[in-house]
């Protein structure tokens, strides 16, 4: 099922209560998300599917027209969640890296369309206009009458973020709008990409910025961790135990889906051969997209049981007094 903003914020306070993380996988096609829900079904566990700009004016979705990717991609990923086979399976829809001139417009897009939670890129804003787009949307959400909740950053690719800015950026968003907040993502020494150090990881930073953010709001804030990509299993634990409570998963899982695809045509070549027996069916979309989900799912499902550490399975929400239905 598809959670409601206000549902989703209950889970990501589930989350950081109970200490496990949610994989949140940034998935480019119809076929990583259907991938997805399957691994996040065989592990009992709640699944955030997210896209970014890329994604949304890409071909698969908006074909150039990024509000009409998000209403394409969230009318699919809707009716999947909504489906007998997945209907159990938390699904949080999030936007990922939305930036430009366009990010008001866009995000406004997703908060009126029921995105379950929604970010922006803050890689190239100063300080001043991450908490004015920030507060932006909270305004507007508030204007319209309509649930908004929300991630907000600051560094993610920059080393270790101070303190200071969690109390100047998280903070002063959170005194203009109380409540709309729900992750925070500041820099802890990881790095978006495949061949990033990652020798700077700092789970110490996580905790402090946690323990920070949840006192700056007074309940409960997760850390979403971006660039997880290189991270070791043993990184990822010390990650939640520390306080993270979203694990964005994107060049790791784009590495393992083309080279699955580079794989189907590798053994599979000579039947797309005109006249070659078989064609059609390595032809075809589902072929391929088989292929891939094999060797893919089971990545997935490994990364979501170390993400879950000790968390009750299936999540159990109710235990923390939420009701998702
Ligand atoms: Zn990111």
């Amino acid at each position: 099922m598809l959670l409601s903003p206000d549902q989703t914020r209950h889970l990501y306070e589930h989350a950081a209560l109970h200490h496990y993380a949610v994989l949140a996988v940034n998935a480019d096609s119809p076929g990583a998300v259907t991938d997805c829900l399957i691994a996040a079904a065989e592990c009992g566990a709640p699944l955030i599917i997210e896209t970014s700009l890329w994604q949304l004016t890409g071909h698969s979705y908006g074909a150039g027209d990024a509000c009409l990717g998000l209403d394409r991609y969230l009318a699919e990923l809707l009716l999947m969640a909504a489906s007998k086979r997945f209907q159990s399976v938390p699904v949080v829809f999030h936007t990922d890296h939305i930036k430009g001139p366009e990010t008001v417009r866009i995000l406004e897009h997703a908060i009126r369309s029921g995105a379950s939670s929604v970010s922006l890129d803050s890689s190239e804003l100063e300080p001043q206009e991450n908490i004015s787009l920030m507060s932006a949307l909270c305004a507007y959400a508030e204007t319209a009458g309509l649930p908004v909740t929300l991630e907000m950053e600051a560094g993610v690719d920059d080393g270790v973020t101070g303190l200071d800015e969690t109390r100047t950026l998280f903070g002063e968003v959170e005194r203009r709008h109380p409540g709309r907040l729900a992750l925070w993502a500041p820099g802890v020494g990881t790095r978006h990409g495949l061949d990033a150090d990652l020798g700077g990881f700092s789970p110490e930073a996580v905790r402090q910025h946690q323990q920070l953010a949840s006192d700056l709001a007074g309940r409960p804030i997760g850390i979403a961790l971006h660039g997880s990509s290189g991270l070791s299993r043993g990184q990822l634990q010390d990650a939640v135990a520390a306080g993270v409570t979203k694990v964005n998963w994107s060049s790791e899982s784009l590495l393992i889906r083309s080279q699955s695809a580079r794989a189907y045509f590798a053994e599979n070549g000579a039947a797309l051969e005109k006249g070659a027996p078989g064609f059609k069916a390595v032809a075809m979309d589902h072929g391929m997209q088989s292929f891939i989900s094999q060797r893919y799912v089971p990545k997935v499902v490994e990364r979501m049981q170390v993400l879950l550490g000790s968390a009750p399975l299936p999540v159990d929400f109710d235990s923390a007094g939420g009701n998702l239905e």
